[in-house]
Order: structure tokens, then sequence, then C-alpha cells
């Protein structure tokens, strides 16, 4: 072999080399074993290079990488393809949140394409990531029971609490009424520490124990609150018999005391005429008139004492029966204190009973007397009368991502805004849960249409926030008119099945008698 040809497999050795020990620091951190080995044949490759050396490393290494299973390009679809399930399931729990969904829809796009090289893997990552976090941050993730083995080993309180729900069909609805029972007690006793323990803790989430043991505080509450009404009764009729009893035997004594002295008045009557008589006798008799002087003198005399005999008794009895009017007056005054504390009682009470005590608004009984009224002008005088029923759209995912409470919340404001919305002689009323139901006479269906879309897009554009985060609410309608065979059964059926429709056809809608296409 030439010089010059040893020379040059000399330099092509080398940069072999130079390349070989490049290539192995690079793979650095592939696996453990080859890491060593990589290290060892580095050593032997580098400054003079020892060439026998190197040829066991290189032995070694070959059977290292024969047995290492998985390959750079396994690994990389095998991490893509755990990286798609973990999207898809994310977009499951988030495909309320239009942003979100969208988001999760983009990055499950990118992972189904190919995977040029092993850090765009990483870039995925991050994004998956970065995804996680915001879902996290808006308390969606963790809400919804997971399959892993990870997530049931981690099992925390209101995990416990969603399993009964999930279990128990009835544990939400005895939520609900236990959080109506709540808001009309708190109303009467707002420093109840009891009420407001209850309170607090069914907005944390209560497990099947809590729960019960709150239904039996406030089931005590409500018997003690209706044994005080009742003895409250029972004080104003005992003191309504009282009163009417001694007003009763004043009654009677100045009866027995006008007839007394009505007998002493006769008597007193009898007396005068008879001295008259005499006085008549005596001018008749009289022979002489001394004698008749003297006579009359002594009969004057018995006429002036009867007389003021007369007066004084007169008087006594006046002063009596006085004195009895008034005492009679006293006692009038009280009982009709009374009667006018308890009649304002039983008014409030005849009003709670028709309100509904978390939004105020007129309940389900309300409406029901209001629609007869209404109806029966309507049978009698023909005059124009709509019925609408609103129902918020998804309600629950509002309760489900930020609590019961915040679920009240929207509740208050909805309803107070649909009161606003409304004109005078319009009626609206809570039927229960999200939905409401309006009374709407004298008015065209167009109108009417016209007034509920406008109503429909303002609540839209309500800003709604809570946890920092802007939620949009929105409701959907159906609004019919009374024809002259409805009956008030037929039209709510009827109204319920516009709103049905305007929920099948992508909610936030208005459905009347004029939608036509829907
Ligand atoms: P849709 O658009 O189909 O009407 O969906 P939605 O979620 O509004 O309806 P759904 O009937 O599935 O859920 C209504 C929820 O309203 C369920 C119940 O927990 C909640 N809810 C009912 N009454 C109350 C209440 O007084 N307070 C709170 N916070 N939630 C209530
Ligand atoms: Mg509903
Ligand atoms: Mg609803």
């Amino acid at each position: 072999m030439e010089a010059k040809q040893l020379q040059t497999l000399k330099q092509n050795n080398a940069l072999l080399c130079q390349f070989i020990v490049k290539l192995s620091a690079f793979y650095e951190g592939f696996s453990d074993k080859i890491d060593t080995e990589l290290k060892v044949l580095r050593g032997h490759l580098s400054g003079t290079p020892n060439f026998s050396l190197a040829a066991v490393s290189i032995e070694k290494l070959n059977k290292l990488l024969q047995h290492q299973e998985i390959t750079l390009r396994k690994y990389s679809v095998d991490t893509v393809s755990s990286l798609e399930d973990a999207m898809k399931q994310l977009q499951k729990i988030v495909f309320e949140d239009t942003e979100l969904k969208g988001l999760t829809t983009q990055e499950l796009i990118k992972l189904n394409q190919p995977v040029d090289d092993i850090f765009s893997i990483y870039k995925l990552y991050s994004k998956a990531i970065a995804l996680h976090r915001i879902a996290l941050n808006k308390e969606m993730v963790g809400l919804e029971p997971s399959e892993t083995t990870e997530t049931k080993s981690t099992n925390n309180e209101s995990t416990s609490a969603r399993s009964i729900k999930d279990d128990n069909p009835h544990y939400r609805s005895i939520l609900v009424e236990l959080n109506h029972l709540i808001a009309s007690y708190a109303q009467k006793k707002p420093n109840d520490q009891q009420l407001n323990d209850i309170k607090q803790r069914l907005d944390e989430g209560m497990d099947e124990d809590q729960l019960l043991k709150s239904c039996v505080v406030i089931l005590r509450m409500i018997v003690q609150d209706a044994m005080s009404e009742a003895s409250l009764t029972g004080k104003v009729i005992q003191s309504l018999h009282r009163s009417l009893g001694e007003v009763s035997s004043d009654v009677s004594n100045t009866i027995q005391g006008s007839q007394a002295q009505f007998q002493q008045r006769q008597a007193g009557n009898e007396q005068l005429k008879r001295d008259i008589i005499h006085i008549e006798e005596a001018v008749s008799e009289s022979s002489s008139l001394e004698a008749l002087k003297e006579q009359t003198q002594f009969r004057v005399e018995k006429l002036v004492t009867t007389l003021s005999e007369q007066q004084s008794n007169d008087q006594q009895g006046q002063e009596a029966l006085m004195a009895l009017l008034s005492s009679m007056q006293s006692r009038i005054d009280t009982l009709q204190q009374q009667t006018s504390v308890y009649k304002k009682k039983l008014a409030e009470q005849a009003m709670q009973s028709r309100t509904d005590p978390l939004t105020r608004l007129p309940n389900r009984q309300a409406y029901n007397e209001r629609l007869e009224a209404a109806f029966t002008k309507f049978k009698e005088n023909g005059d124009l009368l709509a019925v609408a029923v609103v129902d918020i759209d998804h309600f629950k995912s509002i309760n489900d991502r930020f609590g019961h409470a915040a679920g009240d919340k929207t509740l208050q404001v909805v309803s107070k805004f649909l009161k606003q919305s409304l004109s005078e002689n319009d009626f609206i009323a809570r039927w229960g849960g999200e939905e409401f139901v309006m009374l709407l006479p004298q008015a065209q269906m167009a109108d009417i249409d016209k007034k509920l879309n406008e109503v429909r897009t303002k609540l839209a554009a309500m800003p709604f926030k809570f946890k920092q985060e802007k939620v949009k609410i929105t409701a959907s309608f159906g609004a019919t008119c009374f024809n002259d065979n409805d009956t008030t059964e037929t039209v709510f059926e009827r109204a319920d099945e516009y709103l049905y429709r305007a929920k099948r056809n992508g909610r936030n809608l208005v459905v009347t008698d004029l939608s036509t296409d829907l």
C-alpha cells in the first residue's frame, strides 16, 4: 500500500471515530446499558484509537441493540397514540366549552398527522399539558368520573359524593328540595347558625349521611315553626274569648244597672205624681189660705227632694255607664290590635305560600290561580291570552362546573331579569327548577314573538362571571295563544311542545304559533 493511500485511510478512520463519538454522545440517555457501553466505545475511539478494544465494545453494543425491543419509531407511534387517547378523554369532558373543545379538536388533528421527528412529540406533549391545565383551571377535569385506576385510587370526598349522586337518582332532587326549604327559612332566620352551616355544607357537597342529618334538622325546624304558629293562633283565639266574655259581662251589668235605674226612676216618677195629686187635693180641700200655703209648702219641698234624688240617681247612672263604655272601648281597642297583627300574619303566610322563596317570583300555585282567573275572562269576553314557557339552557352544567350556589344565584338574576322584561299586565311564575311560565294577556302572537326574542337576545348578552370565567347564559322559549277549543292543560302542553322544539333545534330559540319552519 502506498504511503499516500495509508495516509488517506488513517484520515478517514479518524473522521469515522470522531463521528461515532459524536453520534454516541448525541444518543446518550436512550438506555442505561447502551449509554455505559457507548461511553466505553467513546473511550476507545478518542485520542489514539484502540481498534481491537473498540471492536469488542462494538460487538457488545450490537448485542444490546438487538435486544432493545423499542425503537425510536415505535416509541413515537406509541406516544402519539397515548396522547390521542388523552385528548379524546379531555374532549368528552370539555364538550360544553366551545373554545376548549375547538382547541382539543385542533390538537387531535395534529396528532393524526405523521410525526416527523422525536422532538415534535415534545411539542405535542406540551400542547396537551397546556390544554389539560386550562381545563383544570376551569375545574372541568376531575369533575367527571374517570375510568383510570389512578383516579380511583386517589378517591377524595368530592368523588365519593359524586358516586352517590350517580348511584342514587333521588340524591339531586333531595338536594334541590333541601335548598328550597333552607331558602325559605333563611329569610325568617338569617342568623340561625344551624341553617347557615347546612347551607355552607350544601355548597361544598354533602354525602348521604350529612344529607339525612340536615333533612332531620330542617324537619325539626318546620315542626317547631308549625307548633309556634299553632300556639300563636291559639293565643289569639283565647284572648278573643276572654275579651268577648268581659265585654258580654260588662253589657249584662249595664243592662242590669239600667233596669235598676229604670225602676228607681219609675218609683221617683210615681212619687212625683203622688206629690202633685196631693197638691191638687190640698188646693181643692183647703179651707183657709193659711192652711193651703202650709200644705203647698210641705208638698213642694217633697217634690224638690224627689226631683233632686232623681237627678242624683240619673247622674250616678250616667257616670257608671260612661265608665263601662270607656272600659269596653279600651278592651275593644286591644282586641282590634291583636286581630290586626294576626290578620297581617295570615296575609303574610298566604303571600309566602304563593311565592317561590329562592327567586321571590310567584310559584306554581299562584300561577294556577292567576291562570284560572285569566281563563274565565278569556271564556267570557274572548280576550287575547297567551302562555309562554321558558327553560334555561344547559343549566345543569352551571351547577356542575361552578357549584349549586352559583346555580341559585343565576336563577335569581335570570328571574329578576325576566320579571323586569315583562309589562305590568303580564305575569311570570317559577314553574320549578330552571323553568318559568308566563301569562301574556291582550297581545297578538306577532308582538309576543318579537318581545320574547328581544328578551332572549338580551339574556344571551348579559355578562355572567363565575370563578373569573365569563359564562353565556341562554334560554329557550315556547309560546302559544289560547284557542276556542283550548283548556288550560292543552295550551300548556302546546307551549311545552314548542319549548321542546326550541331545545331540539339548538336552544337559545323562541318557538311560537308563528314558527312554521321548526
Ligand atoms: P336543557 O338545556 O336541556 O334544559 O338542559 P338543562 O341542564 O338545563 O336541564 P336538566 O333538566 O338536565 O337540568 C336542570 C338542572 O337544574 C338539574 C337541577 O339540578 C338544576 N336545578 C333545579 N332546581 C334548582 C335550584 O333551585 N337551584 C340550583 N342550583 N339548581 C337547580
Ligand atoms: Mg328543565
Ligand atoms: Mg334547562
